[in-house]
């Protein structure tokens, strides 16, 4: 039934969030269920998510804050930033969304992903002479193909069985559980370079070798003559009973008089404000339960700022504006309150400043790498985010926590490398180096709140990371 239910809706033009689709399938009538919900939303998400659906779940549903971010979230984007000077907005889906109407092609999306690693792939030894997957499994016992990876499982006799695919075909690959790759951890939709044998009876491929795109090995930033630093600030959470009022005045403080030659760029990566309904409970847990006064008073902190600091922002989940990725900027509403010297732009974004290539994304994947890579915690998000640059994929996986949109073009695949490569989200603060590239995970403004401590999760708050783009040397500031 659930198949019958979710398919009709899909023709419809309807997708659900799997936890969505769960939680519709529990009403006497799922069908109708979603489609009034929809009728009485302002604007219709492209994949439908528990959070969309909550509110018509209970009736009467009690509206007291919950439209001004419906509201919000409609409106349309601001005007995508402009170049000027020493920063350069490289890559932005802010203005070049595909997704705002209802046209959602996800063969499109997939195949511009695929296209891309394989592009990245295709440069490797190993995969020399590789063949699309149909001709490779008929033509020869070696094969050697690049693929997507459709789902991994375990067969009952503990061998991994995966299936892959690519524009034409799709294969079974078989790791055997005496391989050195049965514990590797292979995520649904990343793409993979495959080399292995035809079985005998030639109905699948058993893997040898598994290729990732992977960085090319580099030295780290070459020594330039910039003199410049950017600070990496995310996670600010204003509205918050949890901000963290006296690190930010130390911050400010600081930045205003020992750091005041030091610091040129301020780089934020999300969750600038705390937003209204993000999860159960939260309101019991405001400082500022309106959204535009959210944002006034995050105007507000940043003007403290030094004015000759040059301020770059990028939403993430907290914010008003799409949840699927990538996000485009905020919406003009909330441009309007901030100096017009500050940058909006969307998430992920890769800006170029001073001859540097950043790549920032606010992080929201890093909940679905924790969850599905062996080893990965939150204690650690620098190791997630490796398996990103790994896979040069900031999100691969569909239908975990992270709502991806269909855009015509994959913007989360890392196909140019940065030199430096920084997220938020999960409150932690770190400072790394994979294969040449900085890894930055910016902290937070925000103590430990209720529902982190209810989840057992330690933040590590007021660290302030600040990479010197000359020399690429980068140092933790601590106001905690
Ligand atoms: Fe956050
Ligand atoms: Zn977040």
């Amino acid at each position: 039934m659930r198949d019958r239910i979710l398919d009709t809706l899909a023709n419809e033009g309807i997708l659900l969030e799997p936890s969505a689709a769960d939680m519709v399938l529990t009403r006497d009538d799922p069908l109708n269920f979603v489609r009034s919900a929809l009728s009485r939303m302002q604007q219709q998400p492209l994949v439908v998510t528990v959070d969309d659906l909550r509110p018509f779940v209970a009736a009467p549903v009690v509206r007291t804050v919950a439209p001004a971010m419906e509201e919000v979230r409609s409106g349309p984007p601001a005007p995508p930033p402009r170049d000027d000077g020493d920063v350069k907005i490289l890559r932005d889906i802010t203005g070049n969304s595909t997704c705002e109407g209802n046209i959602i092609d996800f063969a499109r999306y997939f195949n511009d992903r695929f296209r891309k690693i394989k592009k990245i792939l295709a440069g490797r030894r190993e995969l020399v002479g590789c063949l699309p997957v149909s001709k490779a499994t008929k033509f020869d016992r070696d094969v050697r193909m690049v693929a997507m990876v459709n789902e991994v499982r375990t067969t009952k006799n503990g061998h991994k069985l995966m299936e892959v695919e690519d524009e034409e075909g799709r294969c079974p690959v078989l790791i055997l559980k005496d391989s050195p790759l049965a514990n590797e951890s292979i995520v649904p939709d990343e793409v993979v370079g495959i080399v292995g044998k035809t079985s005998t009876k030639g109905d699948l491929v058993v893997l040898n070798e598994l290729i990732r795109p992977d960085l090319p090995l580099r030295k780290g930033m070459q020594p330039t003559d910039s003199w410049a630093s950017v600070a990496f600030m995310s996670d600010v959470h204003v509205g918050s009973n949890t901000f963290l009022h006296k690190p930010w005045e130390r911050m400010i403080h600081w930045l205003r008089t020992e750091g005041k030659d030091e610091v040129q760029y301020l780089l934020v990566p999300g969750d600038v404000v705390d937003g209204i309904g993000i999860f159960p409970g939260q309101e019991e847990e405001l400082e500022i339960d309106d959204i535009f006064a959210q944002y006034e008073s995050l105007a507000e902190h940043l003007k403290e700022i030094p004015d000759d600091i040059r301020i770059i922002v990028q939403p993430g989940n907290h914010d008003a504006v799409r949840p699927a990725e990538p996000q485009p900027t905020f919406p003009k509403e909330i441009f309007k309150l901030f100096d017009s010297s500050m940058t909006l732009v969307g998430n992920p974004c890769t800006v170029e400043i001073e001859g540097r290539r950043i790549l920032f994304y606010h992080g929201r994947s890093l909940d679905d790498w924790i969850g599905s890579v062996q080893g990965l915690s939150y204690n650690n998000p620098l190791e997630a985010m490796k398996e990103m640059l790994k896979r040069r994929h900031m999100a691969p996986i569909y239908g975990g926590r992270t709502p991806l949109a269909p855009e015509k073009e994959d913007f989360l695949v890392i196909d140019e490398v940065p030199d430096i490569f920084v997220t938020g989200h999960v409150h932690g603060a770190g400072i790394g180096e994979y294969r040449g590239v900085k890894m930055i995970c910016a902290s937070t403004w925000q103590a430990q709140t209720p529902f982190q401590r209810m989840h057992n999760f330690n933040p590590d708050p007021a660290k302030l990371p600040i990479t010197h783009l000359g020399t690429g040397e980068t140092r933790m500031m601590d106001f905690a």
